[in-house]
């Protein structure tokens, strides 16, 4: 074991190796360049019985492991949505794992519990929420959404499900979009509704939730003696960043008493800008709300955060105080592992705190700014070049196009050819992007969100786009 002499100094030494590891990210291949099993074959089957140098350890995360690391903290990673960091969220990273507190009852961390709560309340009020929701932070959207779906559960069934369970209950329904994130379905399987009672609601040219079919899918249900318990609306799909009609969704769901969910992963920091806070009218009728500092905010992941309108509601589906937690219920304070699945909780306010603390709201505000002009300016691009095509509207800082070959009509060799252009954009190391399918076609997808990305590098990635697919495309007409 090391001894606190020991620690002092390579701890100094890894956070040495961290500043130089940013310094040179630039340079290091974006998507990891290894193949399956090339990284395991070089540790060794077994646990070493006998202690090792902290000095092997330490070369072997360069020898072994960094090669095959995707750098999700690289400017040049515009694939999926981003996983930001920061140099203040790191830094309280570090923090909360030397305190290794759990935080799941006030006692067990009074100063994590009232930070978490404050945090709540600073992005809540930051983001323009309802100022009587409240709030907790989670690990992930998947688990807040969870969450929001069994609360939506036990209200249907006046709290019936969660003594007697589903066996004897009529079929509850669940409804969300086409273009709505899987985690939904996860959570509709996980807690024992079923995927076949998810229903998939169509979306309209802008890959939205038609409200039309929404009203008459709950109708139809209905009419079978069905149960209609929740809606999720989306505000920012994972595909293309689509905004479901919030204000129509709210109106049906309380017309007909259905929760009313939304998911605002990525997209619910565009909220902390005013001339963005047109696209979340209707959340105030929202019961539950979630969105995810770990991925536009510059946290680490996990930090995610969920709101809920009705408190009381979300304690009476998940508290449970059994005998060696009894002693420690205060009166006045949250015990936050009531707020959600997991009883030990990690210190996650911490880097929240550091974060906007650090940056400011406006030092926040004006990145955010910056990187939706660095999407605007690259869909001008886009627009201007004859064979670039977009395929879906841009709300945000993502982007979805194409690239059509000279007097190709063809929609399969279309497809094929842009797989082929995003397997050499990606190989090039320079920079990793990621594709999704919309109507059937073939659509590479690239986001402008990464914490150090900067004007140069979006220059840089549009030119390396167009001149690897003129390339592709030259090549091509060859053979
Ligand atoms: C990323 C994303 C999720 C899942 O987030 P996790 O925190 O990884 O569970 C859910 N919904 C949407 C819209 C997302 O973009």
């Amino acid at each position: 074991m090391l001894t606190l002499e020991d620690f002092r100094r390579y701890a100094h030494e890894m956070v040495d190796y961290m500043a130089g590891y940013f310094d040179r990210i630039e340079s290091l291949p974006v998507r990891a360049q290894v193949s399956p099993g090339q990284i395991s074959a070089q540790i060794p089957q077994e646990c070493p019985a006998q202690a090792e140098p902290m000095e092997q350890i330490l070369a072997d995360v360069d020898r072994i492991v960094l090669p095959g690391m995707t750098h999700w903290q690289s400017p040049g990673f515009m694939a999926f949505f981003p996983a930001n960091s920061s140099y203040a969220s790191v830094i309280a990273e570090m923090l909360t794992a030397a305190f290794g507190a759990q935080c799941m009852k006030w006692e067990t961390s009074p100063a994590a519990t009232e930070v978490e709560g404050r945090m709540v309340e600073w992005l809540r009020d930051l983001c323009a929420l309802p100022s009587h929701w409240q709030g907790v932070i989670q690990d992930s959207a998947t688990s807040s959404t969870l969450t929001a779906l069994l609360t939506a559960r036990e209200r249907a069934s006046g709290f019936f499900t969660n003594r007697q369970g589903l066996q004897s209950f009529p079929v509850l329904r669940v409804y969300c979009s086409e273009e709505a994130h899987s985690s939904i379905e996860k959570a509709v399987k996980v807690i024992g509704i079923g995927s076949e009672n998810l229903v998939k609601i169509p979306v309209d040219q802008r890959f939205a939730l038609r409200v039309d079919l929404l009203e008459e899918a709950i109708q139809n249900d209905l009419a079978a003696g069905f149960v209609p318990c929740c809606v999720v609306a989306a505000l920012g799909t994972t595909g293309v960043t689509a905004f479901d009609p919030l204000e129509k969704i709210a109106l049906l769901c309380m017309r007909y008493k259905i929760w009313l969910h939304v998911d605002a992963a990525y997209a619910g920091t565009a909220f902390m800008l005013p001339e963005y806070r047109h696209l979340a009218r209707g959340l105030e009728y929202a019961d539950s709300y979630v969105f995810n500092p770990h991925k536009w905010l510059f946290v680490n992941f996990d930090c995610s955060v969920y709101y809920v309108k009705d408190k009381d509601c979300l304690l009476q589906t998940l508290e449970l105080v059994p005998e060696y937690l009894r002693s420690l219920n205060h009166s006045g304070v949250n015990n936050y592992c009531d707020w959600g699945l997991p009883l030990g909780r990690r210190f996650r306010a911490l880097k929240l705190w550091f974060v906007l603390r650090s940056f400011g709201a406006d030092g926040i505000r004006t990145i955010l700014r910056n990187q939706l002009d660095y999407a605007s300016w690259l869909e001008e691009q886009l627009q201007a070049h004859p064979r670039m095509e977009l395929l879906a509207p841009r709300t945000l800082n993502l982007l979805c196009f194409r690239y059509v070959p000279h007097n190709e009509t063809d929609n399969s060799t279309i497809d094929t050819f842009n797989e082929l252009l995003l397997n050499a954009l990606n190989q090039s190391g320079k920079v990793y992007m990621t594709h999704t399918r919309l109507r059937g076609r073939f659509v590479i997808r690239l986001h402008t969100g990464q914490t150090y990305i900067e004007r140069r590098h979006v220059e840089a990635v549009w030119n390396l786009i167009t001149a690897t697919a003129s390339e592709l495309e030259a090549g091509q007409g060859r053979c």
